[in-house]
């Protein structure tokens, strides 16, 4: 029985505002291929790890609180990489859809395969990351080419299914008027692309590296202040309106 597929699960949230539309619940997957420098869940690399549980299992969780999610909200996938368990997030996202709860998957976009185009075919909507905008900033930082997350999107405009990108910022390695011009570029591409967020690189993780025994690689770099971020919206903004 497909509702009886499993998948391994790092943690959950019960209602979170920062990771779709509206108010969801969220299960973070476990595994992920990528080692990106700024990552801030170590704790969900391992592809062994977390707890095991049925899709089944998920979409009863997230349904106790289908009152909370309004019209927008629903149920996210992230990670980790919920790409690696593409047949779990594809039963999940059905069974979800069968209660009538809105899906949204959470990805780096790095894998892309047949079993990617089924689970596209259940998800509502997507959250992105469009970490770096050139290809030797992705294999140096993350762990991928540029292309892949690329790739991803055009399949997320095939299929008309509406996303938003997100971008941390970090200094010194993608705070530059130029990243953001590239990034302006990748936007006007896609119309998928409802929106765009930067968010400011934070080093709340530090402490989840400690207990890992592993060194955060970006211990060293200063988070970066709000200004900075509201100065790179604005740029991006005003070359997004030059057409
Ligand atoms: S893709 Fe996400 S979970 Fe994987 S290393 Fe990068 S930030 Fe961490």
């Amino acid at each position: 029985m497909r509702e009886l597929i499993k998948g391994r699960i790092s943690s959950f949230q019960t209602l979170g505002t920062l990771d779709g539309p509206g108010v969801r619940f969220v299960a973070f997957l476990q595994g992920c291929p990528l080692r990106c420098v700024c990552c801030h869940n170590p704790e969900t690399w391992d592809k062994n790890g977390g707890t095991q549980y049925t899709a089944k299992e998920v979409v009863e969780r997230a349904e106790r609180y289908k009152e909370y999610f309004g019209k927008e909200g629903g149920i996210t996938l992230s990670g980790g990489e919920p790409l690696l368990q593409a047949d779990f997030v594809t039963e999940v996202f059905r069974l979800a859809h069968e209660k009538g709860i809105n899906t949204c998957l959470d990805t780096s976009g790095c894998i892309i395969n047949e079993k990617t185009e089924e689970l596209l075919d259940y998800t509502d909507y997507c959250l992105l990351d469009i970490k770096y905008t050139t290809d030797r900033e992705y294999r140096q930082y993350v762990g991928c080419g540029l292309n892949n997350p690329l790739e991803f999107l055009e399949r997320l405009n095939n299929k008309k299914i509406p996303c938003r990108i997100r971008q941390v910022i970090i200094e010194g390695l993608n705070d530059s008027t130029d990243n953001i011009k590239r990034l302006a570029e990748i936007i006007k591409k896609y119309p998928s692309i409802e929106k765009t967020e930067l968010l400011a690189f934070r080093k709340l993780c530090v402490s989840k590296y400690q207990k890992l025994g592993m060194s955060f690689p970006l211990a060293n770099t200063p988070e970066t202040p709000q200004f900075k971020i509201k100065l790179l919206e604005e740029k991006l903004a005003e070359i997004l309106k030059e057409e």
